[in-house]
């Protein structure tokens, strides 16, 4: 891969696409243009960090409106699309659709559209390097019982309005690989944790309720069964798959660390009883309670990661334990990061799980 490469990302103003950005600004020579709307999931303040470099620049723009994005890519001229712009949450899908049919689906349609434009004009040389890399989840794959894991033969099997639009939204990218030769490269990812997460998501929300003295409402009986990465990897594992991937495969991404959403309750718990104790010398734990099961709630997803590790040479840094640790302890040093966006009350959750 050439050493330094002009990259489109878009959402990078949300949990993941920040943590891409703040990762090529700091650890490799790319140029980076961050595409986003700025929805209630995202924050330009998860890019103070990086935010005066000079490889770094910021366009607001909806995906949707493919006028604005093919201006935007005839400016920057990218070699690199990585798309993650989305709507995100599966408990919000249930509730409001329409959002996630238009984004995740219409707005991908919009940047494949974009995409072939720009392409189709550019000379053989460039033509060679540029990729589409369309940044998705294993929610796509719907859900496995106790044993056996996603690979990239899966077929999928979406079950919430979410899942169906991340999987639309794959089958439009393929397509456009198989219909008009666009070099696309998709990756489908477990759940992700760390700094920066929206206080929505399942381990934020329980650190801040627990640091709140509210009550832990866990799904269920919390045993629905998640793969978790911390987000850093996922960044890194991005950066390999645009690097080295090879055009029209896909790569699914995972961090070999499934547990059960009550075991996530339970380690943040334990964390917390160690590095910030409960005045009252009670333990976390004793906040869990337990609300109705969500509709269609998967039971079990879990990732083979082995093609990444094996072809691109990737695997997982960080430990659960050591990445819980690390986001806990970001939580606690960082409440002038989500004190705004708890109070401006978007966060919406029902109960406890992913
Ligand atoms: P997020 O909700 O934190 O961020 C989404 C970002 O997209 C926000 O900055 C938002 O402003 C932006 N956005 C939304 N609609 C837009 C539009 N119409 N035009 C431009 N920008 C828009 O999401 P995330 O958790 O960072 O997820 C990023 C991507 O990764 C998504 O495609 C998601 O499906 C995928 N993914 C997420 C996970 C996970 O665990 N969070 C796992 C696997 C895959």
């Amino acid at each position: 891969a050439p050493h330094s490469l002009r990259i489109l990302v878009t959402g990078g103003a949300g949990f993941i696409g920040s943590a891409l950005v703040r990762h090529l600004i700091r650890d490799t020579a790319h140029e980076v243009l961050n595409v986003d709307k700025l929805t209630y999931a995202g924050n330009l303040a998860s890019l103070d960090p990086i935010a005066n470099s000079p490889r770094y620049a910021f366009l607001q723009g909806d995906i949707c409106d493919t006028a604005a994005m093919t201006a935007a890519i005839a400016e920057f001229r990218p070699q690199v699309i990585t798309h993650l712009a989305a709507e995100s949450h599966v408990d919000r899908s249930i509730d409001g659709p329409a959002e996630f049919i238009q984004t995740n689906i219409v707005g991908t349609f919009s940047m494949l559209s974009a995409a072939l434009d720009y392409w189709k004009g550019l000379d053989d040389e460039e033509k060679a390097v540029f990729r589409f890399h369309h940044i998705s989840t294993d929610e796509v794959f719907g859900t496995l019982a106790d044993d056996g894991f996603f690979t990239e033969e899966t077929p999928y099997d979406p079950h919430s309005p979410y899942s169906a639009s991340k999987a639309s939204s794959d089958h439009l990218v393929r397509a456009w690989h198989d219909t008009y030769g666009l070099p696309v490269i998709v990756t489908n990812c477990s759940n992700n944790y760390g700094p920066y997460h929206y206080p929505e998501k399942l381990i934020p929300l329980v650190i801040l309720k627990a640091l709140a003295d509210e009550t832990l409402p866990v799904y269920g009986k919390g045993l629905n069964v998640r793969d978790w990465l911390f987000v850093e990897d996922h960044a890194r594992a991005l950066t390999s798959v645009f690097e080295k991937g090879v055009i029209g495969e896909s790569y699914i991404i995972g961090g070999r660390a499934e547990k059960t959403n009550i075991d996530v309750v339970r380690s943040i718990c334990e964390t917390l009883d160690r590095v910030r104790p409960r005045a009252d010398g009670k333990k976390y734990e004793e906040q869990i309670g337990y609300v109705t099961d969500r509709p269609g709630h998967d039971h079990r997803y879990a990732i083979d990661p082995s093609k990444l590790e094996r072809e691109l040479g990737w695997k997982a840094q960080e430990s659960f334990a050591s990445g819980i640790e690390r986001t806990v302890t970001w939580y606690l040093d960082n409440e002038t990061w989500w004190r705004p966006l708890v109070e401006q009350q978007a966060v919406k959750r029902v109960g406890l799980g992913n």
